[in-house]
């Protein structure tokens, strides 16, 4: 790092807990301090030091186009000329809505929301207010944002209460909460064979992508479908990171599983900060004000994030996106792929349409938490700084997946993979 840099981190230190906005940022999980970042396009990255990087983190998933697509920027600039906010309805948040619901054929009505911790808590409230229930099946490696109800890790037993994974969440509201280990089915049928009755919802990213990058095994999704549908409780699909990414209908579409309610996020804001939640009607409408659950928003739809975030659906709808998507996501874990075994590392990869993971390990596959937990993450870490000082930036966690855009070139590829090939060269010394 240099001294401006660190200068800068120190100087935020002093006025913004821990230096930064989120904790992820902050490089705890790899070491190191954080780049600070000025500029971005296409498919990089410029520091304040004017160093330029190939992006994989992409704000986290939402730039499916690329930093600063100009159709994006375009509508941005129309509408704040118009306003910025009016806290009143818009034509722009019915446009919204409606193509949320023709992309999503299991959302019958949507709600704007201003990101995904809000889409996932007001979903959670919403199926309780539905079903008169309280408790809440969650994963182990999930993670759906910072509600109470939400940071809970499994107690000792599968069925036992959730123990708070943070000081602040009150025991009392863990003990809403069932976590079970992802892509486990029979854990999932003896859970609802015990407390169906009383389940209110489960909630699930039907891709993980904070865990790293986990598919769902065959017929998992499947099984959560079942259960939910047989006991009346309501089925979530946190697709605040997978959605309009793994497929134009996200998950959903891709495994062909519905949900009774679907969490959405980041895309639809096309970098602005937003979130939403919809579902079957049924269940929407017990929203105020037609209904009892209380749910409300001042910057809710707001319509900057709402032209942005339709200039960047309509743009990813168009045919072969996703296949252009998937296709160079496989050129870039084919090539590690290659790269780890000339070097002779253990490395695996997973890869769900445009989201990858890379895991340092001698297992075969890496499908469940554990499985992620048992991989080299000290290696992991090595290969992060020695890709960030060849111009890559992965994300700076060994338990994050990585993400590629449209703006990134065939020459994107091929520097990153001569990067690797130099940094597993180094690390297999
Ligand atoms: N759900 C999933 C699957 C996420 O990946 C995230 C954030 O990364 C959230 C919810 C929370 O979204 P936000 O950070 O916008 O509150």
């Amino acid at each position: 790092m240099t001294d401006t840099e660190n200068t800068l981190f120190e100087r935020a230190k002093k006025t913004i807990p821990g230096g930064v906005n989120s904790p992820v940022r902050a490089f705890k999980g790899v070491g190191g301090t954080p780049i600070f970042f000025e500029q971005a396009l296409g498919s990089k990255l410029t520091d304040n030091q004017g160093k330029e990087y190939i992006d994989y983190v992409l704000s986290w998933g939402p730039m499916i186009l690329g930093h600063g697509a100009e159709v994006i920027r375009q509508a941005v600039h129309q509408q704040v000329d118009k306003s910025m906010s009016f806290g009143a309805p818009t034509e722009l948040e019915v446009e919204m809505a409606e193509k949320v619901c023709q992309l999503y054929p299991s959302i019958e009505k949507v709600r704007m929301v201003n990101s995904g911790t809000e889409a996932t808590m007001s979903a959670i409230r919403l199926a309780r207010g539905f079903t008169g229930r309280d408790l809440l099946v969650k994963f182990e490696g999930c993670y759906h944002g910072h509600a109470d109800s939400l940071l809970i890790k499994a107690g000792s037993g599968a069925l036992t209460l959730g123990v708070p994974t943070s000081p602040g969440v009150p025991a009392s509201v863990a003990a809403h909460t069932i976590t079970l280990e992802y892509n486990n089915a029979e854990d999932v049928k003896l859970c609802f064979a015990e407390l169906g009755d009383k389940i209110a919802a489960v909630i699930v990213e039907p891709v993980a992508g904070n865990m790293n990058c986990i598919p769902p095994a065959d017929g998992f999704l499947e099984t959560l479908r079942e259960c939910c549908t047989q006991a009346g409780s309501v089925l979530i699909f946190d697709e605040v990171m997978c959605g309009f990414r793994v497929a134009l209908g996200g998950a959903q579409e891709r495994y062909n599983v519905k949900a009774d309610l679907t969490t959405l996020g980041k895309v639809i804001g096309g970098g602005m900060p937003v979130g939403a939640f919809g579902g079957r009607a049924d269940i929407m409408d017990c929203l105020a004000p037609d209904g009892p659950v209380y749910q409300a928003g001042t910057l809710s739809g707001n319509p900057v994030a709402m032209a942005a975030g339709l200039a960047a659906l309509n743009e990813i709808s168009k045919a072969g996106t996703h296949q252009q998507l998937e296709e160079k996501t496989n050129q870039l874990t084919t090539g590690l792929r290659q790269l780890a075994k000339k070097h002779g590392i253990g490395l695996v990869t997973n890869q769900v349409g445009s989201m990858f993971g890379v895991f340092f390990t001698e297992q075969a596959s890496v499908g469940s938490f554990k499985e992620v937990q048992a991989c080299d993450s000290e290696r992991f870490n090595r290969f992060f700084h020695g890709m960030l000082e060849q111009g890559v930036y992965l994300a700076p966690s060994s338990f994050e997946a990585g993400f590629l855009s449209l703006a990134h070139s065939d020459e994107d590829i091929e520097k990153t993979l001569t990067a690797a090939d130099a940094v597993l060269g180094e690390l297999s010394i």
